[in-house]
């Protein structure tokens, strides 16, 4: 595993860490939209995949729901960070809902691809986990032709009606490597295969999976903080793992509390998924210097810059 000598017991913190401009574009339509609208404000499905980011807006009065009809006519709901089927949204006009839409951009995106292939014709093949809201989501564009593809042997079973009309698209958090298995798989198959110009792994997965891939390097084990629904969390501790470093995802403080095996180790390697607050990565790193990591380093792989502007819906006076 190649263990660097460390002075003293170290937590290696890897950056970029936590929140990407998905999920701070969304935290900010929720607390912008309290600010604005009249109360109860609906959420639809959880925001983004973190219990304390939940937590914390029901504290300040967002109402979560799973189903459209639990809004009462007339009321205001939210979309979340992952995005929702045409199916959902004419469900809320059909309750003539006030919509505010936090849906991130790369995912909007995605949506967008599956309209223009399902309208060439193309039958398209979507790498990515089937009970997933974001892929349930993209699904829902033209159930029809999206057929979900989670992992190698079901690439190697997909039938598509006509084998040169074939697109292939991403969910935004799949792990890098386990993807390009997937797609060789597809490329094998359908020599037209259809990608897109760019990957929708998104950067924000990209730049974390970089990262914890530089600390399962450097470190005895990788810590992930983040909720057990995170997708990208959860592919986190999986890259850390097929880099050989032993990972383990940590949704709270008081699992990290209880961790029995770290008296013996000297490089810790703490990283956040991208719904993660920095609060939880700060209230960590302090439980870990308790635990004896006096020391903390950086190791950064990727600078961001990214932030995106808020729905109009938040940002114009009278949308509605
Ligand atoms: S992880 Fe990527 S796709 Fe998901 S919310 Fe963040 S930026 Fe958007």
């Amino acid at each position: 595993m190649g263990v660097k000598k460390q002075v003293g017991r170290t937590v290696v913190t890897a950056f970029p860490h936590g929140f990407c401009a998905g999920v701070e574009r969304a935290v900010q339509t929720a607390e912008a939209a309290l600010k604005r609208f009249q109360p109860p404000i609906y959420g639809f499905k959880a925001i983004v995949h973190n219990r304390q980011v939940v937590e914390a807006l029901t504290a300040k009065g967002i109402v979560f729901v799973k189903k459209i009809k639990d809004v009462p006519k007339g009321g205001t709901v939210l979309f979340s960070a992952h995005g929702v089927a045409p199916a959902v949204r004419t469900a809320a006009g059909a309750r003539r809902l006030k919509i505010i839409d936090a849906t991130c951009p790369f995912v909007s995106k995605v949506h967008a691809e599956v309209r223009r292939y399902a309208a060439g014709g193309y039958a398209i093949a979507l790498i990515g986990h089937r009970g997933h809201d974001e892929v349930i989501g993209v699904v829902g564009e033209s159930p029809e032709r999206v057929v979900v593809l989670e992992n190698e042997s079901e690439a190697e079973n997909f039938q598509a009606a006509d084998p040169a009309k074939v697109a292939v698209l991403t969910q935004t958090t799949l792990s890098e490597d386990e993807t390009e298995r997937v797609l060789k798989v597809l490329k094998r198959r359908f020599p037209g295969l259809v990608t897109p110009a760019r990957s929708d792994i998104c950067y924000a997965t990209t730049n974390r999976q970089q990262a914890v891939k530089a600390l399962a390097k450097t470190c005895e084990c990788v810590l992930v903080l983040g909720s057990a629904s995170s997708s990208n969390s959860n592919r986190l501790v999986e890259v850390a793992e097929s880099a050989g470093c032993p990972a383990k995802l940590v949704s709270d403080l008081d699992s990290l509390e209880q961790l029995p095996d770290l008296k013996t180790m000297q490089a810790l390697g703490l990283t956040a998924g991208a719904s993660t607050p920095e609060p939880l990565v700060e209230a960590a790193l302090a439980v870990l210097r308790r635990r004896g990591f006096r020391r903390v380093r950086k190791l950064r792989v990727a600078k961001e810059d990214l932030h995106f502007s808020l729905p109009a819906e938040v940002r114009e006076e009278k949308r509605f």
